[in-house]
């Protein structure tokens, strides 16, 4: 068993089958989000009793609330080795925020400028950089991953236009993890700046945002407290305070702006001029704890565990006949829990469904917000598109996605493979 699990809240919840039997939950979704570490409810139950307005509060609480929510940007500064005298950390809403707010801030109105994203990005780190900037693609190799042959092609071809490359850290469809310090290094090299999205690999990896040498390190870094073990609604967009110092923010208002007339406004500075309203105390304050939480447990050995479950249930999944692993990688390549897999005869969402109805296991199926990159793994052509583009009625191609968390268990993966085993033989009888 995993010696994180009593880590987690409800890692043992009781769930219902299809035949009114209870099961203990498996939870193999951890990639969208995961369930919360029991020292983030702690820390958010003692907090509701001390917890004010803050920032402009006086009281004993307020003052508290200001510090507390304060004191999480150095958490989190010190838990990515950020630049304390450089960057600033930025706390939006998810990911997805985090990465508008960048697009919109870079934006300097030169047509010229191009974003270099990546064949295996999120839609989140794709669709925000459209209708902008020119954007283009770095490809990925049939076993898809990124070329950095290609990267260093493309920048090459948009010499001084590449104002960044936008790439993420480890993939929510194939795992794999990038080099992300290689891509920084090129980037660098012509000029550009690189932006992380490390929604994936900021929960499961260590991340040095600052490595000794200066040419590779990140310049943005975005990720979600809904994937590491903290609830919903706090992300983080953490980047050079002089990014975010001229020009004017997209939200503005309350806590935004230091003096205001009906003439003129002097903003604040970074981080306040960039979080408008209230801000979201509670949220942040549950993502310090987990950080401190995954701090504590160290990352690296987050990693070697979620790594001895992911190569277990890959070689588990490999040797079923019938089955089809989208993502390779070779012993010692780092990638993190996250494996897709379809069954031949079946489709990926009646396979998911089975899996909950009769063992309780919870997958994600269909493409993850990642289409292209499922287009390019699955082999589909522009022409078969422009066909589901057209017919809303025939069903969406799509793999089906196991993902771990550090409190999953064996026996978890050894339930999972007794079922697929038993779909892969007879396919036709589970239709
Ligand atoms: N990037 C990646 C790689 C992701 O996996 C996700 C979440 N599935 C996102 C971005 C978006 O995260 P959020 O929904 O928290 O904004």
């Amino acid at each position: 068993r995993s010696n994180y699990r009593n880590l987690i809240v409800g890692a043992d919840t009781k769930i219902p089958l299809s035949n009114g039997l209870y099961t203990t939950a498996i939870n193999f979704d951890n990639a969208a989000s995961t369930p919360p570490f029991v020292s983030v409810m702690e820390e958010i139950n003692h907090f509701a009793g001390m917890y004010s307005s803050i920032h402009r509060g006086t009281g004993y609480k307020s003052q508290l609330s200001s510090k507390v929510y304060e004191e999480a940007r150095s958490t989190i500064l010190k838990f990515v080795n950020a630049d304390p005298f450089r960057d600033t950390v930025i706390f939006v809403k998810n990911t997805t925020e985090a990465i508008n707010k960048l697009s919109y801030r870079l934006w300097d109105g030169n047509k010229k400028s191009v974003i270099l994203s990546t064949w295996m990005e999120h839609h989140s780190n794709d669709l925000p950089w459209r209708n902008k900037y020119q954007v283009d693609y770095v490809q990925t190799d049939p076993s898809g991953k990124l070329s950095l042959e290609d990267l260093e092609v493309r920048l090459a071809k948009h010499k001084g236009n590449v104002k960044l490359v936008t790439v993420t850290g480890a993939s929510n469809v194939t795992g794999y993890v990038n080099p992300i310090h290689k891509i920084a290094e090129l980037a660098h090299r012509y000029n550009a700046k690189i932006l992380v999205d490390g929604a994936q690999l900021v929960p499961h990896n260590s991340i040095n945002m600052n490595p000794q040498n200066s040419l590779q390190s990140i310049d943005y870094l975005v990720f979600s407290a809904h994937k590491m073990y903290a609830p919903f609604g706090t992300g983080v967009l953490i980047g050079p305070e002089e990014t975010f110092n001229k020009g004017i923010s997209e939200f503005v208002g309350g806590g935004t702006a230091e003096t205001v007339t009906h003439n003129w406004v002097v903003w604040e500075k970074p981080p306040h001029n960039e979080e408008a309203g209230t801000p979201n105390l509670m949220g942040v304050v549950a993502l310090a704890a987990a950080v401190k939480t995954l701090s504590g447990l160290g990352m690296k050995n987050v990693d070697h565990y979620e790594n001895q479950l992911t190569n277990y249930a890959n070689s588990k999944l490999n040797s079923i006949p019938g089955i089809k692993v989208y993502s390779h990688t070779v012993h010692g390549e780092p990638r993190i829990g996250v494996i897709p897999f379809n069954i031949k005869g079946i489709a990926h969402e009646q396979v998911a469904k089975i899996l909950s109805n009769q063992a309780g296991i919870a997958v994600r199926t269909g493409c993850f917000c990642t289409q292209p990159y499922i287009q390019s793994l699955l082999g589909i052509s522009p022409k078969q598109m422009e066909l589901y583009r057209k017919r809303r009625d025939i069903p969406r191609p799509g793999v089906v996605r196991i993902s771990f968390g550090l409190y999953n268990d064996f026996s978890e993966i050894d339930i999972l493979i007794q079922l697929l085993e038993r779909i892969a033989k007879h396919p036709t009888s589970y239709i």
